[in-house]
């Protein structure tokens, strides 16, 4: 069994624990021991950092460009066996493992150019003589907590922008998915990184992230993850003057209106409720749908969803995975009981605990019907490959129940009409919105995140990324 060590200072670091990664497709599967770090650990990944950051950020930007352009071309090379890796370790499909790995690349390659693109501004002064100029600069060391859902792809768009703008880091990847991670740290050491720019410290939240919170050491933390730990890493960065961005929960809607295409509605549903085994913040959870395509759509969803294959991740002809583990298994089961229980909601499809050749977590998907937007399923995110249909008059309520829920991250609408895809681009209350198209699933190269409680902070990717990775300067020069 192959042990997988943290990165810090740039020396693969064994910690006394470890943990086992275990391939939710089949639970006898281990796919390696991974280093379960300690806060000392933690706190020698920061002190690395620190010493790397004045180096580091005085770096040629050519150098950082071909560090980032060579660790894209690595990942593109490797893409499938990555997505092999992440389809192993996370459940999610091979060919989705794959496309998620090559993402992984594409954002790496566009910070790449980034790199050498760093851009001021230079103005007059209202005061003769005085030239003005306006700048950005690194934050310093970044500490980076992610999550389980994306393991290559949230860790890539948290490290590629911090590394360009010229941070160091220290990440914690989710204990479930600590594989992928070391991969793009060993990438990363391996394309030229210098010492303790990148510091890898695998472990649990409680210790390892609990001690990037807490150090005063760290500039800036950037988290994905669930609204609870959310709030806390809000509240210890406040306590420590940290800038900090968070991406959390959804609750996404999906409107299908009367005059919606039924092919493209019920393609762009099936795949953002239950693709990716319903793992993704910008799943949709509640599809709201007018009262003339109502009973087709949800007849052509269950026909759908009949054909749809629940297996192991990487069998050919599997079209959802697992669930990640036990514990979100029985929530995902424990919300079941909820909608078909006290929400009483009408359970139309799936459900089921499903066994399979090998003893993995999967579930059957799950569609309800005859709910309201005041259920419990479709006020608190659940996060697994469970849907509620929520039949609405017309637009003008689709709209309204739409922007009812506490969170805002994605939010589509299936429709032929301009006049309604226009409204609802303008006045849906989410960061992200998709006409005709699943509400997950989105570009490389352009921001990703939400309103309310689903997200704080700049957005993340993109050029807009540097509004979290940098701190404005402004100089005043008297010639
Ligand atoms: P999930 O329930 O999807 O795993 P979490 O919010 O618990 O979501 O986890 C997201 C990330 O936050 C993980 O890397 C996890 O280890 C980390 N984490 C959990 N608890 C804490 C904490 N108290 N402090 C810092 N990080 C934490």
């Amino acid at each position: 069994m192959d042990t997988f060590s943290n990165l810090i200072g740039g020396e693969w670091t064994p910690s006394s624990d470890v943990t086992e990664n275990i391939n939710p497709s089949n639970t006898d599967d281990v796919i390696g021991t991974y280093a379960r770090g300690s806060a000392a650990d933690a706190e020698a990944a920061i002190a690395a950092a620190k010493t790397a950051f004045p180096a580091w950020s005085r770096t040629n930007v050519m150098a950082r460009h071909n560090i980032l352009k060579a660790a894209a071309a690595e990942i593109f090379a490797r893409s499938k066996e990555l997505g092999d890796l992440l389809a192993r370790e996370e459940g999610k499909t091979l060919a989705e493992g794959i496309g998620e790995a090559g993402r992984a690349g594409q954002i790496f390659e566009f910070f790449a150019g980034e790199c050498l693109r760093l851009a001021g501004e230079k103005l007059p002064s209202i005061r003769p003589g005085v030239d003005i100029e306006i700048t950005r600069e690194p934050m310093g060391v970044v500490g980076m907590i992610t999550p389980w859902n994306f393991p290559i792809a949230i860790p890539a768009w948290k490290l590629a922008p911090a590394l360009c703008y010229g941070n160091t880091v220290v990440m914690k990847p989710a204990e479930l998915t600590p594989g992928c991670a070391w991969a793009l740290a060993d990438i990363l050491k391996r394309a030229g990184l210098p010492d303790g720019v990148f510091n890898l410290v695998m472990g649990k939240g409680s210790v390892v992230g609990e001690a990037i919170l807490s150090s005063p050491d760290v500039a800036a933390v950037s988290f994905t993850g669930s609204v609870g730990t959310g709030k806390h890493v809000a509240m210890k960065c406040t306590e420590t003057m940290k800038k900090f961005q968070l991406e959390m929960g959804g609750k996404n809607p999906a409107i299908v209106l009367d005059d919606a295409d039924l092919d493209v509605a019920v393609g762009a549903c099936l795949n953002s409720a239950f693709f990716s085994t319903g793992q993704r913040c910008t799943a949709s959870s509640r599809l709201i749908v007018t009262e003339g395509i109502h009973d087709k759509f949800v007849a052509a969803m269950i026909e759908k969803l009949k054909a749809t294959t629940v297996d192991d991740a990487r069998k050919d002809g599997t079209h959802i995975g697992p669930v990640v583990d036990q514990k979100q298994l029985d929530t995902d089961m424990k919300y079941i009981e909820i909608g078909r229980g006290e929400d009483g909601a009408k359970l139309a499809w799936g459900g089921e605990r499903l066994n399979r050749g090998t003893p993995g977590f999967y579930l059957q998907p799950a569609l309800f019907t005859e709910t309201t937007n005041d259920m419990r399923i479709n006020r608190e995110e659940i996060f697994g490959p469970v849907a509620s249909v929520i039949r609405v008059k017309d637009y003008d309520e689709a709209l309204s129940v739409a922007n009812d829920t506490a969170f805002g991250l994605s939010a589509g609408i299936c429709t032929t009409s301009l006049k309604y895809a226009s409204h609802f681009k303008a006045n849906s209350q989410a960061g992200m919105v998709m006409v005709n198209l699943p509400t997950a699933g989105v570009d490389p190269h352009v921001p990703f995140g939400g309103r309310k409680g689903s997200s704080y902070g700049p957005r993340e990717q993109g050029r807009y990324a540097a509004e979290f990775y940098t701190t404005v300067k402004t100089a005043y020069t008297m010639a």
